[in-house]
């Protein structure tokens, strides 16, 4: 399962604080790795004690050797580079894009996330609506960066994303009220509801 291109231009990530790090070790944001994602990460020498199911889970994450909170650990806070880059899982290349039910959990969504900041400033904020008491709705991207969203949408509602996807429901979070919703996605959305 491949989502390229990077939206977010390599050294917008290189700067920023946000990605690949987490206030708590249980956060509900650690990237999701598959059973091939888990295989991958381990020739690049991750330790297998950070996961828990080799078919399927959550990475678990390592107090901040020099600062607060957590890091996945693939994550070099001294470069602000990740150790899997190249084999990164698919949740962390979607990423500021992100895949959710909706409420009544009936609709699969694809949205994108304010707190990334490179989004957010493109949208014309500079404090997530999280902060500010706004309704995510409110926010829009530019033409240029919906344009790469419709193509990160079409890999989405593609033959074999969408089989990988069903393979592994767990990528499609629960309704989060602080992104900002683009478009359901009904091939998905049939997909997941009717498995083949
Ligand atoms: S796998 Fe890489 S990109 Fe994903 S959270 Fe870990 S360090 Fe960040």
């Amino acid at each position: 399962m491949m989502i390229k291109p990077q939206i977010v231009p390599s050294e917008e990530c290189l700067r920023c604080d946000v990605c690949c790090r987490f206030p708590e070790a249980n956060s509900f944001l650690r990237p999701y790795f598959t059973e091939k994602e888990i295989r991958q990460a381990l020739l690049y020498g991750i330790d297998p004690i950070h996961f828990s199911d080799q078919a399927g889970c959550q990475i678990a994450v390592v107090p901040h050797p020099a600062g607060e909170g957590f890091l996945c650990p693939a994550f070099n806070h001294e470069t602000h580079q990740c150790r899997l880059y190249q084999v990164r899982p698919f949740d962390c290349q979607l990423y500021p894009f992100a895949l959710m039910w909706n409420v009544e959990r009936d609709t699969v969504l694809f949205a994108w996330d304010p707190k990334c900041p490179y989004l957010l400033a493109q949208s014309g904020e500079d404090m997530p609506p999280m902060w500010l008491d706004i309704d995510p709705a409110s926010l829009a991207l530019p033409a240029s960066l919906l344009e790469q969203a419709h193509m990160v949408e079409l890999r989405l509602e593609s033959e074999d994303t969408i089989a990988s996807l069903v393979a592994h429901p767990r990528l499609i979070t629960d309704f989060q009220p602080d992104i900002v919703i683009l478009k359901p996605l009904p091939r998905l959305t049939a997909a997941l509801r009717d498995p083949l």
